[in-house]
């Protein structure tokens, strides 16, 4: 054996890994020129700016403002300085799904007039100050250390990570973003072909569920992140933009049940722990429900929540299956716990909760790995899956083969007791039932259409003799070697059998008088010509009388038509034997 190729699944994690390499090896952070920052809520939403600057700030540490449940409103208030060079500054915002970001600066020597700015999902891409992917504002310094506030109102429980950039450091993070991105949806996109092209192979639901995740997740990547943004240059959009970010949100909820219940129930869970899938996908349109009458806030808590159950919950069923499949329990249990846990890390680090990661968080790295993990996982899990049903296949249609060959067989051996049923055991030709029957219908035919039909009776001269001195089984062999010339002498369209004893019949279709006496006569000469081989002494010679009919339109039966070839071969032994008579 020479080289071997590593298994599918090892080439595929290989492949994943390198993919995560790459992603998170993404340049360091920028040098951020805020000082300091600090936050003051604004639970109602009814202060201005003039009542806020008058406000004391609460101070906090590294660059992500947690905060905001249900329609809040808080204010940042960043303290940043110019840089050494001189020039603009970017504000540079993640994550990209905020709705509305408001900027306020003092006007140069009027501090008290406030100019103004905003950005964010509900504002129309063409009016913003960058055309990227994060958010942000571009501001020029006039001082070493200016103030900014920026004012985020949000539905739902949101974070906020500022940081003051000099603008190639920002263009650089965009560019690094765009390239992760381009990473993410090219291994996505790749994992839902392959998903697909599983489903065209085996036609498994599992599969086109798998791909339809895939799909929609990606989708919601591309929205999370703010690639969707170029659309809402048009008026009409930045709704849809912010409405298509809440739908796909509302997506990657169920996608994952649907495909985690194809998968569990050939498991064999237990049927009332199955209706878990029933309940939490019924969520799905009550929190639908929710944001069109305006809750959408309620809606987005209970979707994060129902993502986060329906992980656990997939744990739990893992647990409880009770039919042994590919890949394993154990397989799938691992997994489950793998991917509950990596969401449980995320969810830690999207809340601060690992204080270490909160310098880097943009969201967009997490929603990298969440996607790749849990769809290189599920695909690993299909592959094997998809093996299995493949090699299942191909055993069911070894079974089938064998089942065609076993009934090719019994029909192969039931013609053959059929043949059997038809010939004569010792001279192979047609027993007496079968030639009877053949020559009946042939008669039958004739007679109908008014064609000729002939019988020859054919019978060994003194056959007794033969027993007598050589012995039966010679007799035996001699009644073999009679039957053998008589065929060779016939036609295929004759009908040539035994009919007991040393006696033989033949039927000839379609021959007239003069032919018929002529194939008599043949036979005759044959046998008599013929030295049939004897193992016992030597060879024998015999001779036959034969008898000859024909019907010549007469409307008569087929034993009235036997019993004259009888009579004719009868007067053949009377006159010597050895010849053919024709019935007058
Ligand atoms: P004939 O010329 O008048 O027909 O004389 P024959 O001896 O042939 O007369 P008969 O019909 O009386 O004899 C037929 C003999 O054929 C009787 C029987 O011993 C023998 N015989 C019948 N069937 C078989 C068989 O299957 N094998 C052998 N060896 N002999 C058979
Ligand atoms: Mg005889
Ligand atoms: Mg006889």
């Amino acid at each position: 054996m020479g080289h071997t190729a590593p298994p599918t699944r090892i080439r595929f994690l290989g492949v994943l890994a390198l993919l995560f390499g790459l992603v998170f090896s993404a340049p360091a952070v920028a040098d951020d020129l805020v000082v300091s920052r600090a936050v003051l809520d604004d639970p109602s939403g009814a202060l201005s700016i003039a009542d806020v600057a008058e406000r004391a700030f609460t101070p906090i540490e590294g660059a992500t403002l947690f905060g905001g449940v249900t329609n809040s409103t808080y204010w940042l208030r960043l303290r940043v300085r110019a840089p050494a060079g001189g020039g603009s500054v970017v504000l540079f915002i993640v994550p990209t799904y905020l709705n509305d970001v408001r900027l306020f600066e003092a006007g140069p020597g009027a501090p008290q007039d406030w100019a103004t700015r905003a950005t964010g999902n509900r504002h129309p891409y063409a009016e913003r100050d960058r055309k990227r992917a994060s958010l942000g504002f571009v501001v020029t310094p006039a001082a070493p250390e200016s103030t900014y506030y920026l004012r985020l109102a949000t539905r739902g429980y949101s974070q906020m990570n500022v940081k003051a950039l000099v603008p190639q450091e920002a263009e650089a993070k965009d560019d690094g973003r765009d390239l992760m991105m381009v990473f993410f949806v090219t291994a996505m996109v790749a994992l839902l072909l392959w998903a697909l092209q599983g489903y065209l192979l085996d036609r498994q639901p599992i599969f086109a569920l798998f791909a339809l995740h895939q799909a929609v997740y990606t989708l919601f990547g591309i929205a999370a992140t703010g690639y969707l943004a170029p659309l809402s240059s048009a008026a009409a959009w930045p709704s849809v933009v912010d409405w298509s970010f809440t739908v796909l949100y509302f997506g990657i909820a169920v996608t994952p049940l649907l495909f985690s219940r194809a998968l569990f129930t050939a498991y064999d869970p237990p049927r009332w722990l199955m209706h878990g899938f029933t309940l939490v996908l019924g969520a799905i349109p009550v929190e639908l429900a929710a944001v069109v009458l305006g809750h959408g806030n309620a809606a987005i808590i209970i979707n994060a929540l129902v993502i986060k159950l329906s992980w656990v919950y997939f744990v739990v069923l893992a647990f409880t299956l009770r039919k042994e499949q590919s890949p394993s329990r154990r397989v799938l249990q691992v997994f489950f716990i793998a991917i509950t846990a990596t969401n449980v890390m995320f969810w830690l680090t999207n809340n601060g909760v690992l204080s270490d990661n909160k310098e880097n968080l943009d969201g967009l790295k997490l929603l990298i790995a969440d996607g790749l993990v849990i769809g290189g996982l599920f695909a690993v899990m299909l592959h094997t899956r998809g093996r299995q049903l493949r090699r299942d296949a191909q055993k069911s249609m070894l079974g089938f083969l064998l089942i065609q060959e076993k009934l090719a067989l019994e029909q192969k051996l039931k013609e053959q007791i059929e043949a059997q049923a038809r010939t004569d055991d010792l001279t192979g030709v047609f027993n007496r039932r079968h030639f009877v029957e053949l020559a009946e219908r042939e008669l039958e035919r004739a007679r109908r259409y008014d064609r000729p039909f002939t019988l020859l009776m054919i019978d060994i001269d003194h056959f007794k003799a033969i027993n007598d001195t050589r012995g039966h089984s010679t007799g035996d062999v001699a009644l073999q070697g009679v039957a053998r010339v008589i065929g060779e002498t016939l036609r295929g369209s004759d009908i040539f059998g035994r009919l007991g004893g040393e006696e033989f019949a033949v039927a000839l279709v379609e021959t007239g008088r003069a032919e018929a006496a002529e194939v008599a006569r043949r036979i005759c000469a044959a046998v008599a010509e013929t030295e049939i081989a004897s193992p016992k002494g030597g060879p024998v010679r015999l001779t036959v009388s034969i008898g000859m009919t024909q019907l010549d339109g007469r409307n008569i039966g087929f034993d009235a038509v036997l019993n004259e070839a009888d009579q004719a071969m009868y007067a053949a032994k009377q006159a010597g034997r050895n010849r053919v008579i024709v019935n007058a």
